[in-house]
């Protein structure tokens, strides 16, 4: 049994606040270090959003399902479309997911909102120390527990023991660096193009997710609750073009314009640019100090597996440290959780988003022709749709792990 000191949890994201309430929810003390302020927290780029039906279950079991759900659209459908003549190749509706799982959808939720509801119930819970505008800087560790030196709120250094450590910190991790672990993998030449933009997409027969190919420009499209109703777009854009080209207004226009044949009636929210690692951390775990989420893997949004495989780290490795702090397992377990959790990151999180990205972008029109017609013959049988959606919800990755001795 390991000392009372608490999980020291770096990086108050959507996979350490999930940690951080699965423990509590077992009692076990947690202080999680987050470098954003009280005044900055809710100023982040809102980023990932299509939370699938396996990670639903885990907010339910912590009680953070019933804040985000009045906060984002339920999503039963889905689309793949052809960008050229707007042609829909299939249609998948989860309702034949209704006997595998309570949430037969998708649930289009911010990152932003997750994190915003995430905090305030930890605030919640008295075994949750947050440390807010408390930046982490370095660690030491060894058989019996963890030191992790930060800087407070007060600009003072602090050093917090603790009994494990683990980077929720995202894909730039002080913690996998400083441990020489080697994050695998490749980061694409071409950066992908998100625009915001409030305009009546239904109206063109569209779901609220959809993903469009087009070997030029293949796109997805994808709704969001406001405040401010929008939809995100994204394009591919070419490698040579500057940033600023990218996001100059005109070009954004001329995109939007482009895209729909559309000329007014629409606005534009915002924009940025993002670049797309494929990358794995060859080890998640060494000693005490454990990686989740971001810190361990990262991929390409096509398909929405980052934040929800991250979140799914979080809880097999919260069921691990309570089997540990309950003296029902030894340190072992966590090799395990390694073994499950880089495996479903190899085998599901990067397999189905650089196939997806394939889909989208095919060049050969035979190849093209081929994926389509096997995407809508798969949608039309419930049987074949239920087989492509418990993939495609993450609920195969989590049954295969739990599979892994
Ligand atoms: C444009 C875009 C769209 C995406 N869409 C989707 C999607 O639809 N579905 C999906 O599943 N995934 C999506 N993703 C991926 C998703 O955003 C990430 O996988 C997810 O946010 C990872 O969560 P995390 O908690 O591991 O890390 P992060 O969300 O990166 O959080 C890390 C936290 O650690 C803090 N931190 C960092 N360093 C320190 C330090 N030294 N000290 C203290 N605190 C620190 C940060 O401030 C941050 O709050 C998308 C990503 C992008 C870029």
């Amino acid at each position: 049994m390991p000392s009372s000191a608490p999980v020291i949890i770096i990086g108050a994201g959507p996979v350490g606040l999930c940690l951080a309430l699965a423990l509590a929810k077992a009692d076990i003390k947690v202080t999680i270090v987050e470098t954003l302020k009280e005044e900055n927290f809710l100023e982040q780029v809102p980023r990932a959003g299509t939370n699938h039906a396996s990670t639903l279950e885990l907010y339910d079991s912590i009680g953070l399902y019933e804040r985000l759900e009045p906060r984002g659209i339920i999503a039963p459908k889905f689309h793949y479309w052809e960008r050229k003549g707007w042609q829909r190749i299939a249609e998948f509706d989860h309702s034949v997911l209704k006997n595998d799982t309570r949430f037969p959808y998708a649930l289009q939720c911010e990152r932003i909102k997750i994190v915003e509801e995430g905090l305030k119930l930890a605030r919640t819970k008295p075994n949750i120390d947050v440390r807010l505008g408390t930046t982490f800087e370095s660690f030491e560790h060894n058989a019996s527990g963890v030191k992790a030196t930060v800087v407070n709120e007060a600009g003072e250094r602090e050093t917090i023991a603790g009994s494990y450590l683990v980077s929720a910190e995202g894909a730039r991790s002080i913690v996998r660096k400083d441990l020489d672990i080697e994050f695998e993998g490749f980061t694409e030449t071409e950066r992908t193009l998100n625009i915001e933009v409030s305009y009546e997409f239904r109206d063109h027969g569209f779901a609220e997710r959809n993903y469009i190919s087009d070997p030029v420009q293949w796109s997805n499209l994808f709704h969001w609750k406001g405040p401010a109703d929008r939809w995100r777009v994204h394009f591919p854009t070419k490698p040579h073009e500057t940033e600023e080209a990218i996001l100059a207004e005109d070009n954004l226009h001329r995109l939007l314009r482009d895209y729909l044949d559309y000329k007014t009636g629409y606005i534009i929210r915002g924009s940025n640019l993002y670049t797309v690692h494929q990358r794995v951390a060859k080890k998640f775990r060494v000693g005490r100090c454990i990686l989740v989420g971001d810190s361990a893997h990262i991929n390409s949004p096509i398909g929405a597996m980052g934040l929800n495989s991250g979140v799914h780290d979080a809880f097999n490795l919260a069921g691990k440290l309570t089997a540990i702090f309950r003296g029902e397992a030894d340190e072992s377990v966590l090799d395990r959780y390694e073994r499950q959790r880089r495996h479903v990151a190899l085998s599901h999180t990067q397999a189905d988003t650089m196939q997806n990205k394939r889909r989208l972008a095919e060049q050969d029109p035979a190849v093209r022709k081929k994926n389509q017609d096997d995407l809508r013959r798969t949608s039309e049988d419930p049987v074949a749709a239920r087989k492509f959606l418990l993939r495609t919800s993450l609920l195969d990755g989590l049954r295969e792990a739990e599979a892994i001795a």
